[in-house]
């Protein structure tokens, strides 16, 4: 039962991984940050981002179908990017984590915004690592599933998150400032409401640990290896959202660990 319950959840993570990765695209076409160069009639269902060729149904299956197109388009031949199944698969254990490690004991409600959040988290990241923007509507639908598990939750016990929100958020903001908008966008400062709102106090602090330490190492790994210089930019949401995810899930463990 519960190695069924893990396929089912884990080929439910690949779906949404792959809308994950459709959401990124037709946003970058949103935001003028990719040209399409054909029209799709309806729009609804999936086309090759090259020549707008409608998929046949064995295109469109996560994982499987980048292997068996060996990383090209059927139609064009152009090469699919790396980060499709990578996402996919990234999903695919994001969901298996939080159902089986991270959260085995919450209320529905919280349960199916955990998934929601888990997909918007990962698209905020990987649309940051592509593009240096986390997109406002990402984080607006983040910052509202954070006040309804609020109030559906804490039964009252709102201000001490909403405070942890405005400072972090104020923090970044101050961080940004000194940098003159170089570390810190503006984007991290949106996201950082949603962090304080969502983990609460102990947890934001961790969660910020996680993400500057992290972030601090891959700079140092990416400028050894002089792919970045230190000019260069880094973008700091995946890290922010490396950390909110650690948080969410072993946070309670660490913050014990520490009191000991
Ligand atoms: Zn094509």
């Amino acid at each position: 039962m519960e190695i069924l319950i893990g396929v089912i959840v884990f080929v439910l993570g690949l779906c949404f991984g792959s809308f994950v990765n459709m959401l990124v695209y037709r946003t970058a076409v949103d935001y003028k940050l990719e040209n399409k160069k054909f029209k799709v009639k309806g729009e609804k269902r999936s086309f090759c981002d090259y020549c707008g060729r409608q998929l046949k149904w064995y295109e469109n299956i996560p994982v499987f179908s980048w292997l068996i197109l060996k990383g090209k388009t059927k139609c064009c031949h152009k090469k699919l990017p790396l980060s499709y199944p990578v996402v996919e698969l990234v999903m695919g254990f994001l969901f298996l984590i939080s159902v089986f490690i991270g959260r085995p004991q919450e209320s529905p409600l919280q349960f199916g915004l955990g998934f929601l959040i888990i997909v918007f988290l990962v698209f905020s990241a990987v649309f940051d690592l592509k593009y240096m923007i986390l997109p406002d509507f990402s984080t607006v639908i983040l910052i509202m599933c954070g006040l309804v598990l609020l109030v559906g939750t804490r039964h009252g016990a709102y201000l001490q998150n909403i405070i942890v929100a405005l400072g972090a958020s104020g923090f970044l903001l101050i961080l940004n400032l000194i940098t003159k908008g170089n570390g810190m966008g503006m984007g991290d400062v949106k996201l950082a409401i949603f962090m304080g709102l969502f983990l609460g106090g102990p947890k934001t602090i961790l969660a910020f640990y996680v993400a500057f330490i992290v972030g601090a190492i891959v700079g140092l790994i990416l400028m050894i290896f002089k792919k970045a210089t230190k000019k260069s930019q880094v973008p700091f949401g995946p890290f922010m959202i490396l950390g909110i995810l650690v948080a969410w899930w072993w946070g309670e463990k660490v913050v014990e660990l520490i009191k000991l």
